[in-house]
């Protein structure tokens, strides 16, 4: 109701909103106008700055823009992954970055609305009719912020589009995974995730849902349990691959 009343109120001018509804642009930090909705907490100029991958010449593994014939880029060739694929909305430049870094180093967990928003239609279309399990946040960090983030969408995703999660991973403490290379997060990664308490029988196919796609060790090892587990094909969809 209030929302309507705050459109209503965008159309009389901007300075008014501006005044009931201080929102910033969490990319580049201007005052957000009226296009822009709680949903959609980014302004109209950074909307434009967003690079979602397009065309249909992908890495069939990890969603990275190919200009080559190939069906996979120079890295996934030389790689076997637990999952089938990796399907990513947006390069991990720009604004995008700018999200994902609000969204877990500043604490903004309203952004799940936004990342929810971007992934839900992925998820009707591709990935229709499979539950989805959002990859873990370490207990540590989980513990430091008081939160999960993909834990955080997965619910927005249920709630509002209801689509069915599964939060059936657990994630103990390896070493921080940023920066690594990949044989080294591997490495790291492995054997610190686990099947939640309480799961008895796991669908035949689920997607894997994340922020960020990197090295693709993390979607690797979740991938690894969920299959151990008896779900047959696990799929990754992300925000954004880091290229
Ligand atoms: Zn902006
Ligand atoms: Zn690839």
């Amino acid at each position: 109701m209030w929302q309507k009343q705050i459109h209503r109120l965008a159309k009389t001018g901007r300075s008014v909103l501006e005044i009931l509804y201080p929102g910033l642009c969490l990319a580049c930090g201007q005052t957000l106008l009226f296009q822009s909705t709680l949903r959609f907490p980014i302004c109209t100029s950074c909307q434009n700055a967003l690079l979602p991958i397009t065309g249909h010449r992908r890495c069939a593994i990890c969603s990275i823009p190919l200009i080559s014939e190939l069906e996979r880029c120079s890295r996934c060739s030389k790689r076997d992954f637990a999952f089938e694929s990796n399907f990513s909305v947006y390069e991990y430049r720009g604004p995008i970055r700018q999200v994902i870094s609000q969204f877990k180093f500043s604490n903004r967990r309203s952004l799940a609305r936004f990342i929810a928003y971007v992934l839900e239609p992925e998820l009707a279309g591709r990935f229709r009719g499979m539950p989805i399990v959002p990859i873990p946040g370490s207990r540590r960090s989980v513990r430091r912020r008081g939160w999960d983030p993909m834990l955080e969408v997965a619910r927005v995703l249920k709630r509002d589009a209801g689509i069915p999660a599964l939060p059936r991973l657990v994630r103990r403490s390896g070493g921080a995974q940023k920066g690594l290379a990949y044989r080294a997060r591997l490495e790291n990664i492995r054997g610190t995730v686990e099947l939640g308490r309480g799961v008895r029988q796991l669908p035949h196919r689920v997607v894997l849902i994340d922020d960020i796609f990197t090295t693709g060790a993390t979607a690797d090892e979740c991938a690894r349990v969920l299959r151990r587990g008896g779900v047959k094909k696990v799929f990754v969809l992300t925000l954004a691959v880091d290229m």
